[in-house]
Formats: structure tokens, sequence, C-alpha cells
């Protein structure tokens, strides 16, 4: 069985200034649930030159203006990166970060986002020659356009965003655009949770996310030598959250141990 790992720090619950629905209790809920079920493990900050490896100069300046939520957002992307390596480790890791990051475009950002955690992590583990190759699969109710927009003209990285408005819908685009992925070195999951039947999307159930674990850790055991990580993106609705994310979660490490 593939080892299971969190990656958490204590600033992702920090009240830093945001939108008010984007609130510290979405990591606390997770980490109620998740925490008593696996090891976690801290990370560090991300340095500004990784920050660079996706934004422009203009971008980090803006946003070291905001110094408290400045540290939280770096490490959020110390954190994707962590869940990357560990990842490469053979290690199945999940991130539970606040800011989230796939609208954080090169140059600007929206929607909760600052920084582009996953397009740093990634990013970051290609320069580092550590891969060559990644799949990220981000099945947030949104579309990521920050993510598509950083690797958009990037050959070593294909974005995946399933947008489907069906349950059925949902799983079988999932199924298809990881079958014409072809064979990677890593897949990084964009994990927004809030295409939940009681979240904002009003579609997917616990089940489901089980469901779409599942198929996406048999994709990275047969396609990306079973290297895949997690990051939280969005999700709202704080009472089914741990449950979600516990069920994507068992639902990858299902796939990726061939059960
Ligand atoms: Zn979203």
């Amino acid at each position: 069985m593939k080892p299971v790992k969190i990656v958490f720090d204590k600033s992702y619950e920090t009240d830093y200034r945001t939108a008010s629905c984007e609130v510290p209790g979405r990591v606390s809920s997770i980490m109620d649930t998740l925490s008593p079920l696996y090891e976690t493990e801290a990370p560090q900050p991300c340095s500004e030159d990784d920050i660079l490896l996706c934004h422009s100069e203009g971008l980090l300046i803006v946003e070291k203006n905001d110094r408290s939520r400045y540290d939280v957002a770096r490490m959020a992307a110390g954190g994707a990166i962590m869940a990357a390596r560990l990842a490469i480790e053979g290690t199945l890791s999940f991130a539970v970060v606040r800011p989230p990051g796939h609208h954080a475009n090169p140059d600007h950002n929206w929607g909760f986002c600052f920084f582009n955690n996953m397009g740093i992590a990634v990013r970051k583990i290609l320069s580092e020659k550590l891969i060559h190759k990644a799949v990220i699969l981000d099945i947030d109710l949104h579309f990521g356009d920050g993510t598509d927009a950083i690797f958009h003209y990037d050959d070593a990285v294909r974005v995946l965003n399933i947008q489907s408005s069906t349950r059925r819908e949902f799983i079988q685009e999932t199924r298809s655009a990881l079958k014409d992925a072809g064979s990677a070195d890593i897949l990084g999951i964009s994990a927004g949770f809030d295409q939940y039947e009681l979240d904002w999307g009003a579609n997917l159930t616990t089940g489901d996310y089980h469901e779409i674990g599942v198929i996406a850790g048999t994709y990275a055991r047969d396609f990306c030598s079973g290297r895949v990580f997690i990051l939280l993106e969005g999700g709202y609705y704080l009472p089914d959250l741990g449950a979600n994310a516990l069920s994507l979660l068992t639902g990858v490490a299902e796939g990726v141990d061939g059960k």
C-alpha cells in the first residue's frame, strides 16, 4: 500500500483579507476529518524565485503589500511544492492549503487566489528536472483559468479542466480526459469541492468524489508511475468538506493501489 501524507500548516487557518466565503474553517473542517487518520507534515514557505516561475514581478510586488496574506500565500505554494515532492518520493500526498490558487494567472489574480499553488509546484519540480512531463486534473466547479494560462504554451504540462454540469457526464468526462492524456511523470489534482450537491455547483455526491478519485488514482498507477498529489482549491459547504476530501483521497489511494 502506498503511504499517504497530509501537508498542512497552522498558518492556513489565518483570517487574512479575502472574500467572506473563503474562511479558515474550510481547512479546519478538512483537517478535523483527515488528521486523526493520516500523518501530517508542515511545509516551508516557497521562495520569491519559486513565485516568479509562474508569475510576473509586478504581481509579486502587489501581493507583497499585504504582508500577512503574502506570508500565508507563500506557505500555500510551499505546501504544494512539498506535496509534489512527496509524490515523487512515492507518497500519496494531499496539501490542505489556503488560499487556493487555480485562478492566479501569470500577471493577475482573482477568485480568492493569489499565487498559483499547482503551477508553482509543477514548474518547480520541472525546473529541478525531477520530472519532464505532468498532467493536471482540475475538478473544481470553476474553470482553472490561471493554471490553464500558465501552461497554455508549455508542451511539458497538460491541463485538464472538467466542466460538466451533470454527475454522470462529469465522471465520464474525467475518465475520457485522462484516457486521452497519455503518460506523464506525475499527476496533480486541483481538488475543488464546490461541485458538491450542497455547494454552489449542486452536482456531485460524496460518493462521486470517491469514484473520481479511483479513476484518477488508477490513471496515476497505470500512466504516471503511481505518482499523484492533491491540492485543495475551492469548496464552501463546510459541514461536508471533510467527508468529501476523505472520499476523494481514499478513492485515489484505492486506484493507485490497484484495489
Ligand atoms: Zn471554485
